[in-house]
């Protein structure tokens, strides 16, 4: 028995996480009539989504010809042929589908001469599968996409009937028979608990970008349904592919759009060179984000970064007309100012790689099932389980992903997510009853946790995990670092047992939440580490020094990591070939999108 008291609510489908996938997925449910519970640890318009700027990618052809077909060939060289297939096809598919139901439901997108949606160029995006010149394809709300997006979703659910949970951190999955039958959550703010009883739950927590020192992630980034899933001794997948973003401010990591370079800006190294030229002549400051990532490392270790430590670089916007900034980069021209002490229109903004997306996470198949694959059955589904957004990985990223893709993967996986579950949830079947074994460990691991007593406070272990992460998981990896930091990265985690943690309180207990935070942050780190050490190749995001070279025959495999305790362990699924639709009715020729080298 368990020594907190608990209010039972039973729904159709709880949803967790109210960022742009879990509210796209609310509302799809609440639309069909099932009833629904959105459960989030902040504030729905507070999620991270709310800082995406530059845009989402669908081929509307507003600004000039695109193809859905050119859009999945772009997605499938972004991941450098780690995606799936269907998966992503799929989403190439359903983008203009997706975007024109957010322009119906009420998102300002900046328009054109002629009242369409505004789009602008991206790196990686391009026409006539990759033979043409760059396309205008992604979508935009002036640089605020995000924001727009979360304030028109959240508003379409509460009109819809969602009932929203709203400061209820969600702690653990409850497994009844090998099925997801609900989550246990703790309410902040009066340390009440509560059993979410459901017929399916779907995790859309976001990334895990605060496992390392500098993220341009929210601090609430810390891949909670990751670590529920690991604790439920689930795999997580491809998470050793981890995407740096080439242009967070030095110093506070906070991110200057790609649609600053989309919109004309260009790098430059300590001699005013622009440097991208040299190494992706046809598309240079906009081609993909990893090649520019490691460009710039390149540019800064061979001795030409900018600073007088030379170990930054600078990003030029003051060529551009004022009106272009802003009308098209307001909130950037504000940050450059509030973070770097820059003024856009007369001087360059220092610029780093820095920690911005996680391509790995819960693996699903292309409707947002959750997958538990054996060898026999890579595609297993989970039952009553569904991982959309940065959370899950379907994957449509591979190795590596495109900018304004990720955004367009909320709304198209959230919406899949919605329509799913109105095929395979029953509104009219009886929720099981609750599993009071499993809520009872749940809130006795939140006990202990609470009553955690031993020598190392939660802050100083999260900052040691978070700087060997940043150390040796990052833009360059070889063999050497990669191993050392899987022995540091255990023996932090090991570190669990003795975490000491000194508010017992239950109310607005933020040292308990950041110690339960931690404790997804973890699996999910030693799960990136590992899986990074052990690919022997290169790919995408995942760049390695001894192994310069993709290795299709051996490593076009999603790794799955199983995490207990601080150890790790891998196997691997096959990466999903087939299309969806063959050329003959409409769909994608398979010759056009077979793996090749993968330059820009
Ligand atoms: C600065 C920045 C700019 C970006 N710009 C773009 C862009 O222009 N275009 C693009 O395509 N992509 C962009 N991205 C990426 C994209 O914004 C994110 O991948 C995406 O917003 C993630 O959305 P999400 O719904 O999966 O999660 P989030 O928006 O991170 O939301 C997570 C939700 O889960 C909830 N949650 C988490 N844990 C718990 C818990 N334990 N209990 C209860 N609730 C919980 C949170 O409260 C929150 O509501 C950007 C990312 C960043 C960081």
């Amino acid at each position: 028995m368990t020594a907190y008291a608990y209010e039972t609510h039973e729904y159709d489908v709880v949803v967790v996480g109210a960022g742009g996938a879990g509210l796209r997925a609310t509302l799809g449910m609440a639309e069909q009539g099932l009833r629904t519970a959105c459960v989030t640890k902040v504030f729905p318009t507070r999620s991270h989504t709310v800082a995406a700027q530059g845009g989402i990618a669908a081929s509307l052809s507003n600004m000039g010809p695109d193809h859905w077909q050119w859009h999945m060939y772009d997605t499938v060289k972004g991941s450098d042929w780690l995606g799936d297939t269907d998966a992503m096809e799929y989403l190439a598919r359903e983008a203009p589908k997706a975007v024109y139901e957010l322009e119906h439901y009420g998102v300002p997108f900046s328009r054109t001469e002629q009242g369409k949606i505004y789009q602008r160029p991206f790196g990686g995006h391009t026409t006539e599968f990759g033979e043409g010149p760059p396309v205008q394809r992604t979508c935009a709300a002036a640089d605020r996409t995000g924001h727009a997006i979360l304030h028109t979703l959240y508003g379409q659910s509460l009109k819809h009937n969602a009932e929203f949970y709203i400061e209820y951190f969600a702690i653990d999955l409850i497994i009844t028979d090998g099925a997801c039958t609900g989550v246990v959550a703790w309410k902040l703010d009066d340390g009440t608990m509560h059993v979410f009883n459901a017929k399916m739950v779907v995790l859309a927590t976001g990334g895990y970008g605060r496992a390392y020192f500098s993220a341009t992630s929210a601090h609430t980034c810390t891949g909670d349904g990751g670590g529920m899933v690991a604790r439920a001794g689930l795999p997580l997948q491809d998470m050793e592919f981890v995407q740096f973003h080439p242009t967070g401010i030095y110093g506070s990591g906070c991110l200057i759009t790609e649609g600053a370079r989309g919109e004309g800006g260009y790098l430059t190294n300590s001699e005013g060179e622009r440097f991208m030229e040299r190494y992706a002549p046809t598309y240079k400051d906009l081609a993909s984000r990893d090649v520019v990532s490691r460009c710039m490392t390149i540019e800064i270790r061979e001795g030409r970064g900018v600073g007088g430590e030379k170990d930054h670089i600078h990003l030029h916007l003051n060529h551009l007309p004022p009106e272009t900034l802003h009308e098209r980069l307001p909130g950037i021209s504000e940050s450059a100012k509030i973070f770097a002490g820059v003024d856009v229109t007369k001087e360059p903004i220092p610029v780093l790689p820095t920690v911005h997306y996680n391509m790995g996470g819960i693996p699903t198949n292309y409707w947002g099932e959750v997958l538990n694959p054996t060898k026999a059955s890579p595609d297993r589904v989970f039952p009553g389980l569904m991982a959309v957004g940065e959370a899950g990985c379907a994957s449509v990223h591979g190795a590596n992903r495109l900018g304004s893709n990720s955004l367009i993967d909320l709304v198209v996986f959230g919406r899949a997510a919605a329509i799913r579950a109105g095929e395979v949830v029953d509104p009219k079947e009886r929720n099981r009853s609750v599993n009071t074994a499993e809520v009872d460990k749940a809130l006795a691991r939140f006990d202990a946790l609470r009553n955690a007593n031993g020598s190392v406070p939660t802050a100083e272990l999260r900052l040691e995990m978070q700087k060997t992460m940043q150390a040796d998981a990052a833009v360059f990896r070889t063999d050497k670092t990669l191993a050392e930091g899987v022995k540091k990265m255990e023996a932090v985690a090991a570190k669990m047992d003795d975490l000491k943690v000194t508010d017992r309180s239950l109310i607005w207990n933020s040292d308990l939440m950041e110690t339960l935070e931690l404790t997804n942050l973890m699996p999910n780190a030693l799960a990136t580490i590992v899986a990074a050490e052990a690919r022997k190749e290169s790919r995408g995001a995942h760049a390695h020094e001894d192994y310069p070279n993709r290795d299709d025959e051996n490593w076009r495999v999603h790794s799955l990591a199983t995490v207990k305790g601080n150890k790790v362990k891998l196997t691997s699924r096959p990466v999903h070939l087939d299309p969806l639709t063959g050329e003959k009715d409409g769909g994608i020729d398979l010759k056009k999108i077979a793996p090749k080298a993968r330059v820009y």
